[in-house]
């Protein structure tokens, strides 16, 4: 949190100009009362002085006079003297009284006594004779360091003759002491207004810098995504208006703010639900959102994948340099195999543009296409075996027909057998097209069962029955059936189509003097059927190919023996209609065991 320095802070800023205003009201004010009092002061002074000179001056007079008129009595002098006595000096320091020539008559200063009847040497005395004139200066005695105001008054008589001067000294620190005591008052005066001034304007700034420092709080609060606070409004004045539009703001900002998070919510579960993976990059192709079903898709962490390269992530490396050239490609097929499982992906890539046209980032869609990459290869291969195994018969056929009609068909002996091959090639061939029909009415679900309750181990006795009428003679066969009844829902004819395949696949890789062993066991819910045979066996890793179609584990072998390679690919389905399993296990030249389940009717049905 950044801290507003002293000085800057508008509180301090506010009481300082408070008190320079303060000081210069100050100044202007005591700068005019300091001359108006020292004038007035300096008036009353002189005034009291010059009312006590007049009157003195006219006592003066009088005795100057009637020392002309009346002789004998007291001298002059000493009436001079009695007259300066009587004054009452107060501020005034010294008192002469000079003739007109220059002859001191009388003093008031005790220790100037012995000048009476002296000359005096005092200049303003001198000027005030020379030039009839009264003189008045201030002066600075340098030795009791106090100013002094300096007259000198001519005495005139009736005619306007000068008779003599009063000398006047008269000491002015009494008016500067008074007037220095009211300077200090003024003084404490100003220094206790500005005391309060400074105190009021920290108050008066407080009332403006507090609701701003909340405001900020408040900012930083909301800088944090929490919008619960109000700043309090103290007043209806501009910054009480400006608190009310702040916590406008707030409430607006606390409204938008939870629009976003939830259409951020809205956004991440519809990527998070989404089948279909999603990536989103910046315009650096540096992935920065990817949801979970892409992560589960090639096998990342959407967490971790943050920041790495799309193009890294999508194993393209080799494929593309650019992650510009994508959006231009379509959409790509990657291949995401491992050991394990076959694995592909398809990826739709788009720019996502700003107003001005500018990259901002990439999208890419991805899908799991391997079911639908599965499903187009096993469509493509179904054909050409399709083609395959129809052009065997075919040609066969083809060079038979064309030696009769070469005309083996003249050759009694010949011509029958030739005949016999394409009849049997014929065969074959319309029991495969049969075998196709059936395997994609199956596909196409348009193969209704015709179920009923059926007792499977009587039933099952039916079918080896009727195998054992015409078995070949070097195959035993061999029962192992349990007593009692075990009833299922089932139809008959599509059941023993299974049976039949089953069972004469064994015959067919059975050995000389070889044994077929029919089991059915009880397993509670459902029954484990099983044929097992003691011819080559079958690989291991054919095990289940075996029910794919038009696979043969010995091609060469199985075509002399006739089959197409559809027989348990059609059992496979037909199991699977009744809700059952079929599988096989096999020792190499040992033989070879098929088993498949039938969910068994539940004891009340049982009883049924
Ligand atoms: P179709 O039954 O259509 O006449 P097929 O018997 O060759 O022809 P399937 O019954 O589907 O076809 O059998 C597929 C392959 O599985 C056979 O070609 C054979 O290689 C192998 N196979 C099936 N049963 C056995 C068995 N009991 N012993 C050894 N291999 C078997
Ligand atoms: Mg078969």
């Amino acid at each position: 949190m950044n801290k507003v320095g002293l000085f800057r802070s508008i509180q301090s800023k506010f009481t300082i100009i408070y008190i320079l205003l303060l000081l210069v009201a100050v100044q202007v004010i005591g700068a005019f009362f300091t001359n108006e009092l020292e004038r007035e002061l300096m008036e009353n002074f002189e005034s009291s002085i010059d009312d006590r000179v007049e009157l003195l001056n006219y006592n003066l007079e009088k005795a100057f006079e009637r020392e002309r008129n009346e002789e004998g009595g007291s001298t002059l002098q000493e009436e001079i003297q009695n007259i300066v006595s009587d004054v009452e000096t107060g501020d005034i320091t010294t008192l002469e009284v000079i003739n007109n020539q220059s002859r001191v008559l009388g003093t008031t200063n005790v220790l100037e006594r012995d000048m009476i009847g002296k000359k005096t040497t005092r200049d303003t005395v001198q000027d005030a004779l020379f030039f009839d004139e009264r003189q008045d200066t201030i002066k600075f005695n340098p030795e009791t360091k106090n100013r002094v105001r300096v007259q000198a008054v001519p005495i005139f008589d009736s005619q306007e003759n000068v008779m003599g001067v009063i000398y006047v000294e008269a000491s002015l620190e009494g008016v500067y002491d008074q007037m220095q005591e009211i300077n200090d008052i003024f003084l404490q005066g100003s220094l206790l207004a500005i005391a309060v001034s400074a105190v009021v304007g920290i108050l008066v700034a407080r009332t403006i810098t507090k609701p701003i420092s909340e405001m900020r709080r408040q900012a930083q609060t909301m800088a944090k995504g929490d919008f619960s606070q109000k700043v309090k409004v103290y007043s209806k004045d501009e910054i009480g208006l400006l608190a009310d539009t702040f916590n406008d703001l707030n409430s607006r900002l606390k409204h938008s703010y939870a629009t976003i998070e939830e259409e951020q919510f809205k956004l991440r579960s519809v990527l998070s639900n989404m089948s279909d993976g999603v990536i989103a990059t910046d315009n650096t192709g540096a992935v920065t959102l990817m949801n979970e079903a892409a992560g589960r898709m090639i096998g990342r962490d959407p967490d971790e994948v943050n920041g790495e390269l799309l193009i890294d992530v999508l194993q393209l490396e080799d494929r593309v340099i650019n992650m510009t050239e994508l959006p231009d490609s379509g959409s790509m097929i990657i291949d995401f195999s491992d050991e394990d499982e076959f694995f592909l992906i398809r990826a739709k890539f788009s720019t996502i543009l700003d107003e001005e046209e500018n990259i901002t980032g990439f999208i890419s869609v991805i899908s799991d296409v391997t079911e639908q990459e599965k499903a187009e290869q096993d469509r493509r291969e179904f054909v050409s075996n399709v083609s395959h195994e129809l052009r065997t018969p075919l040609t066969t056929m083809k060079s038979y027909i064309e030696a009769l009609n070469d005309g083996a068909w003249e050759d009694k002996e010949i011509a029958p057998r030739f005949l016999g091959v394409a009849q049997t090639e014929t065969d074959r061939m319309i029991r495969m097209v049969n075998d196709l029909l059936q395997l994609s009415k199956m596909d196409a679900e348009e193969y209704p069962l015709e179920k009923e309750r059926v007792d499977f181990i009587q039933y099952f006795h039916e079918v080896i029955d009727r195998f054992e009428l015409n078995l070949p003679e070097h195959i035993n066969l061999k029962r192992q059936l349990p007593e009692g009844q075990f009833p299922v829902w089932m139809d008959k004819d599509k059941m023993t189509q299974v049976l039949d395949n089953v069972i004469s696949n064994a015959i067919k890789y059975s050995p000389e003097g070889g044994t077929i062993t029919m089991k059915a066991e009880n397993k509670r819910h459902y029954l484990l059927v099983s044929v097992s045979d003691q011819g080559m066996g079958i690989s291991y890793d054919k095990l289940d190919k075996i029910f794919e179609r038009f696979y043969r584990a010995d091609k060469a072998r199985t075509r002399k023996l006739g089959g197409t390679g559809l027989g348990l690919a059609i059992s496979k389905e037909l199991v699977e209609a009744h809700h059952g399993k079929i599988w096989a296990t096999s020792k190499e030249g040992k033989g070879t065991t098929v088993l498949f389940t039938l969910p068994l009717m539940n004891q009340k049905r049982r009883g049924a």
